[in-house]
């Protein structure tokens, strides 16, 4: 029995969560929170790190600070996660879908321009299996037409593009620490990142529940007050010292899970040339953090049949995503732009496979030889 996912420990977090525990401290923006917001301001060289209680939330803060009104649109792929769209949709905006690259299954960029409309407010690029959207690119469209870029870099901690660190190129970005990511703040986490200097005032009035204690705890004002929207996006330090443990880890988390994926990527390789699968494309000038392992096979009837016979041999396989403007909310609140031409067909095809910090070669290899018996047994 193999899992499909087994939540990143390194056995370092056990004592900052105690430490956490024990201290005096344990609501948000604590001694953990600020060790962890010194950790991404410096590795991202962005201008502001906030954990949040999840990437969801980071959207929904980001989306708030965009200043979304009724009726704006906001431009994405339709394969991604629920929370994507649903952080602006809150907001009121309508969602407008574009198509996804079959090499990467990111936002097709090319398709971008054609989707703006008067109302168009914002670009959010997924950064699919930790692996760079056409930055250049987006943000040279997102700066032509005056619109703000969120990357959902959920999937994308220590992965880059042309040297850049994913999240720290749009004006925000949302990190998730859900434990299926690379990085785990004890099961639940995100993070949202600011590198437009203009929203990081406002960004910790409105994760303080609209008020301005960040200022008042910095000693920056007397009292604090309700001076705008706001809710509470701030984790408690529990969180944040579990996370810690891990970033401290960092690399060491990321050249394990590389090596995992090293390994299937030589395994199947074999297949790809026989014409059996298709293997994730990592475009020049991206480095990617091995936060997904995926093939694709010839069509949905054949993932069904592997999928099966994987779940039979206790191999934790798992397909996603039901693209959203095919879902039932996404059909009232968002429209497909241009040509479904890849994201329907492409994502029917997709399954990941089991991919954990601490995979043994015995556990990978069996995942290799059942993966690959079932695709031959399924697709003759
Ligand atoms: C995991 C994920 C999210 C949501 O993350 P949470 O921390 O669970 O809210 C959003 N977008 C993408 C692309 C994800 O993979």
């Amino acid at each position: 029995m193999i899992p499909f996912n087994k939540p990143p420990y390194t056995g370092n977090e056990d004592q900052y969560v105690l430490r956490a525990m024990r201290s005096s401290k344990m609501s948000g923006d604590g001694e953990f929170t600020a060790l962890c917001h010194k950790w991404f301001e410096k590795s991202l060289g962005c201008v502001k790190a906030l954990l949040t209680p999840s990437c969801t939330q980071a959207l929904e803060m980001a989306a708030i600070l965009i200043d979304i009104q009724p009726g704006d649109e906001v431009i994405m792929p339709s394969y991604t996660f629920v929370s994507t769209a649903n952080a602006f949709v809150l907001r009121g905006a309508k969602i407008v879908f574009v198509d996804i690259r079959p090499d990467t299954m990111n936002i097709d960029e090319t398709l971008i321009e054609q989707a703006i409309t008067p109302r168009t407010k914002a670009i959010v690029p997924v950064h699919y299996a930790g692996v760079a959207c056409e930055m250049d690119t987006i943000m040279d469209i997102a700066e032509r037409n005056s619109l703000f870029v969120i990357e959902d870099a959920a999937q994308g901690m220590m992965s880059t593009y042309k040297g850049r660190q994913l999240g720290s190129i749009g004006h925000m970005a949302a990190f998730s620490f859900h434990e299926t990511k690379n990085f785990t703040s004890g099961g639940e986490g995100g993070l949202l990142i600011i590198n437009d200097e203009r929203f990081v005032t406002r960004a910790e009035i409105i994760r303080e529940k609209g008020t301005n204690r960040s200022l008042f705890f910095r000693g920056m004002i007397d009292k604090y007050t309700w001076v705008d929207v706001g809710s509470s996006y701030l984790p408690g330090e529990l969180q944040a010292a579990y996370l810690y443990g891990q970033l401290e880890k960092a690399e060491y988390i990321n050249s394990a899970r590389l090596s995992v994926w090293g390994k299937y990527h030589e395994h199947f390789k074999s297949l790809e040339e026989g014409g059996v699968v298709d293997l994730p494309i990592i475009p020049d000038g991206c480095v990617a953090n091995a936060h997904m392992f995926y093939i694709k096979l010839k069509d949905i009837n054949v993932r069904s049949a592997v999928l099966n016979e994987l779940r039979e041999a206790g191999i934790g396989a798992v397909f996603h995503y039901i693209p959203l403007h095919s879902a039932p909310a996404g059909k009232k609140l968002g429209v497909f732009v241009g040509q479904d031409k890849y994201t329907t067909i492409e994502s029917e095809r997709l399954i990941r496979l089991p991919l954990w910090l601490g995979m043994s070669d015995d556990e990978i290899n069996l995942v290799k030889n059942t993966v690959t018996s079932a695709i031959m047994s399924c697709d003759a």
